[in-house]
This record gives C-alpha cells, structure tokens and sequence, in this order.
C-alpha cells in the first residue's frame, strides 16, 4: 500500500465514505520523497517510540510503526478511525487515539504507552494549532527528545529567525530558548491531496537538556518578551511600561535598562535572549525589593 500514491489514497477514502473536513486542516501528504525527509529529518530508529498527531489517513503512521518501535497517534476525527484500522492493519506496534491533542494529558499519555522508551513528535500538524500544540509540548516540558514537524513556511521562518530581523518575535524567542530549531525541507502545495493554499516546511526542533540561558523566572522573561514585541512600534520602555502582562511602572523600568547599559528608547524586536533574561531577572528582583 502506498498512500503517497494519489488514485491509492483516493481509492481507500472512497472505500470508507470520507469526506475531507477543512477546518481540521486536513491536508494529507502524497509526496513519497517529503516523506522519507520526514522520517530521516525525525531520525527516530528501533529502540524509539514515535508519537504523531493528526495520521490523517496514515501516510506518516505507516512509516512511523515501520521505522520505529511502537507508534501512537492521536486523531480527533472519529471519520478517520475506521479508515486508519484498514490502511495501519499489518502493523501491530501503532495504536490510534480518537482525541482532541488539545485536551490529552500528553506527559501521562507519554509514560503510559512508551515507558523508558525515548519519544520522538513526528508529524504533519494541522495548520489551525501549530503553535500551541508546539508551544504546549515545551512549556509543559513534554519528555520529547524532538518534535520533527511540517508547519507553514511563515511560521517555520519565524521560528528561526535571529534578532533585528523582521520574523523575529516572540515565537522565535520561546522556541530557541527550549530548542535547537533546523529547517528540514520544504513542501509546495502540490504535495497534498487537497492542496493547501501555503506553502510548507518541514521543521526540526531537538529539545535541549536544559534551556539555552540560565533565567530566574522564564515564564516572567515570556511575559516581559510578549509585552515588548506586543507593539512593535513602541520603543522598549513604552511597550514594557503599557502592557497588560506585567504589572512594572515606568521609572523602574528605566533604572533596570539603564542599569544593564540597554537603550531604553530601543525596540524590542533588537534584543536577543540573553538580554531579555538579564532584563527579567533584574526587573523581578528591583521589584520584589520595593
Ligand atoms: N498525517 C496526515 C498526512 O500527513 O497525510 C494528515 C495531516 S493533516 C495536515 C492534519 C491532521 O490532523 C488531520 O488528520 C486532522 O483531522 C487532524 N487534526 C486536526 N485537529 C486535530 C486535533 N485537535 N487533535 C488531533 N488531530 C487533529
């Protein structure tokens, strides 16, 4: 069976009575050479435990259980389920979960049908929640070595993008801070049945040990990083002074800039980790004092 092969994935969503559903970005893969990028990009081996969501008609799912050695996947159309037991029925190392990604306990989820095993994110995301199913993982610390993943180009750009450029944001920051981000390949439209109106890419982020800097209160440096790239236009002091995620007034946002040797009138989208972390650390610590 190849479902890469456009009249074979026809012929089996024919055979279940399956009618594509756009809101659920459903956009299956029929590009053999993207997906053997895919699985190399993802470097998963036996030994590993591959978890995707959304396998769709499972393409990737196939090649997940063949490569690696145990298979989870989550899908939330229940449309899909009985098509998936058909196309995954020679396989006996991949199990389907009918749920929303959104509301699965994926740290439990993880423990209960791996173990030990190392666990790999594989998958072709659906468009309409890449970012939080990604940022989901890392800011719950998710035990996933990496997540190899096909997401829009524009916010795959984002993700990699350095300081001073205009993709730069906060996505960029959340995502370095927990991951070493590369870009694996790209995919164009014609590569899905139906066909997407983006283009694509496939992304891999191998998480880090630790994080890449050393911060008192991430979660308060995310708030800090939000408020000065929530309006891009306002200099560093204005944007941090006026935003709705933290609660530091003017004059000692001031003094902590000034004391760190950062411009105040600079904007946001011109500092890289390292500053936003000695930006945090220090805001936190004047404040407390007062
Ligand atoms: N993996 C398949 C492939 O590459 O051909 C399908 C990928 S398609 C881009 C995205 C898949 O995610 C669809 O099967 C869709 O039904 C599923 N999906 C959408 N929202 C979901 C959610 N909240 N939880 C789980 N799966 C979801």
């Amino acid at each position: 069976m190849k479902l890469t092969n456009p009249s074979e994935l026809k012929a089996v969503i024919e055979r279940h009575g399956f009618s594509f559903t756009k809101s659920l970005g459903q956009n299956f893969l029929i590009d053999e050479n993207i997906l053997n990028k895919i699985i190399e990009g993802s470097g998963i081996d036996k030994g590993w435990g591959a978890l995707e969501i959304g396998p769709g008609a499972g393409t990737l799912t196939r090649e997940l259980a063949a490569n690696a050695d145990k298979a989870v996947a989550i899908e939330i159309d229940k449309k899909l389920i009985p098509l998936l037991s058909d196309t995954l029925s020679e396989f006996d190392n991949v199990e389907v979960i009918n749920e929303d990604v959104m509301k699965v306990d994926l740290k439990s989820l993880i423990a209960e049908k791996f173990g030990d095993m190392p666990v790999a994110v594989v998958a072709n995301l659906p468009y309409y929640i890449t970012t939080p199913i990604i940022m989901g993982f890392l800011e719950n610390k998710v035990p996933v070595k990496s997540l190899t993943v096909m997401i829009q180009k524009e916010v795959a750009e984002r993700m990699v993008a350095s300081p001073g450029g205009k993709d730069y944001g906060a996505l960029s920051a959340a995502v370095q801070f927990y991951t070493e981000p590369k870009l694996v390949c790209r995919a164009e439209p014609h590569c899905f049945m139906p066909q997407p109106k983006v283009a694509s890419v496939v992304i891999r982020l191998e998480v880090l040990e630790k994080p890449r800097i050393e911060v008192k209160d991430p979660k308060f440096m995310f708030a800090v990083i939000k408020s000065a790239f929530g309006q891009r236009r306002k200099t560093l002091v204005n944007a941090l002074s006026k935003s709705p995620y933290i609660n530091i007034g003017k004059d000692l946002i001031i003094e902590v800039l000034e004391a760190l040797g950062i411009d105040p009138n600079i904007r946001g989208e011109k500092l890289g980790l390292e500053e936003f972390a000695k930006i945090s650390d220090l805001l936190e610590e004047r404040h407390n004092d007062k």
